[in-house]
């Protein structure tokens, strides 16, 4: 009798188990396919526009920051077993590498978005503390006179090597600032391009048409909102607000230069407290994934406040909660730079 009772509880658990698995296995429906993206704006960008067959997976976890990010080998199986692969280029160094290892058939369709819209060209002095290296390399170039032959040829050795280590630690040979959706209009744009490019077996045109208008209205609203400004620079940890800047009209002055893993020698950080105090600026904006130690100390030298902007590449799961992700986040920027700025007449 035991036994009997025993073996149909063994049945029971059986079918109950398997009522599980099953219910779990169709949680949603038949199953996703899935597209994955690098960073959290291109998340948000395909996240708003595809239609109900497709998910996305964030690759850089939030709160990382994506300049520093490697994904684990897990994820980079899920990137080759994915449909489709969305990134911006130029944030993180992996993207390549995944890339070049898809291999098969079943390969993911690859998009990056960053050859997608016109991109804002880095100067010489934007682009980092080399600086001086450039110049002596150009002045170098315009002098080939015989006489300085042999202390020619040694400076082109020196030069050389000088310039192979920057690379490695300067996003190789990116001379545009790749913090594309910080412009609402190149966002808009990218929306438009993936619709094009993906077709609507993936992408929801009706979705697109709300996004885009959302970013159009988001647009039209940091343009009044920063309209009529007593200062015209501000300055932030790293530069990622080139392109805001070029949208609305502000220059842009940094801590950390475009890649947010550079440090400042004491002597550029000395030098720009040199200059925000003779521009009598005293706002420090700072991102949430980059330590505050720098801005923290030249707002004590210029007696001023550090205030949080978002660059949005790589935002806490919190700040995301709290603002409700991309299109909350430009808000707070909006007002964040509104005070910074001294735009008072709205
Ligand atoms: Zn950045």
């Amino acid at each position: 009798m035991l036994k009997k009772i025993s073996i149909v509880l063994g049945i029971l658990a059986l079918i109950i188990s398997s009522v599980i698995l099953f219910s779990q296995g169709n949680e949603g429906g038949e199953q996703k396919k899935k597209i994955t993206v690098n960073m959290y704006p291109a998340y948000e960008l395909v996240n708003s526009i595809i239609n109900d067959d497709y998910q996305v997976e964030l690759i850089n976890e939030p709160g990382l920051d994506a300049h520093d990010f490697e994904p684990t080998g897990k994820q980079i199986l899920e990137i080759q077993n994915s449909d489709v692969f969305v990134y911006f280029d130029g944030i993180g160094e992996w993207e390549d590498d995944v890339i070049s290892s898809f291999e098969g058939d079943n390969q993911p369709i690859v998009v990056n978005l960053s050859e997608k819209v016109d991109t804002l060209q880095l100067d010489e002095k934007d682009s980092n503390k080399h600086d001086d290296d450039h110049e002596d390399e150009e002045k170098h170039d315009d002098e080939h006179e015989d006489d300085h032959k042999d202390e020619d040829k040694h400076d082109d050795e020196h030069d050389h090597e000088d310039g192979d280590d920057h690379d490695e630690h300067d996003h190789g040979d990116l001379d545009y600032d790749p913090h594309i959706w910080l412009d609402p209009t190149k966002m808009r744009e990218l929306a438009i391009e993936l619709e094009n490019e993906l077709g609507e077996d993936i992408v929801d045109s009706k979705k697109v048409e709300e996004y885009t208008a959302k970013l159009v209205g988001l647009d039209n609203s940091f343009s009044s909102a920063l309209s009529q400004c007593n200062q015209s620079k501000i300055v932030t940890s790293h530069e990622a607000f080139g392109y805001m800047g070029a949208r609305y009209g502000f220059e842009i002055l940094t801590i950390q230069g475009i890649d947010s893993t550079q440090e400042p020698s004491p002597m550029e950080l000395a030098e720009l407290v040199e200059q925000l105090k003779t521009e009598g600026l005293n706002t420090i904006l700072v991102e949430t994934q980059i330590s505050p130690d720098f801005s923290n100390l030249i707002a004590d030298e210029v007696d001023g406040v550090v205030n949080i902007i978002y660059s949005i590449e790589s935002p806490q799961t919190s700040d995301i909660n709290e603002f409700g992700g991309y299109f909350g986040l430009m808000e707070e920027n909006k007002k964040v730079l509104t005070e910074a700025l001294g735009c008072g007449k709205i």
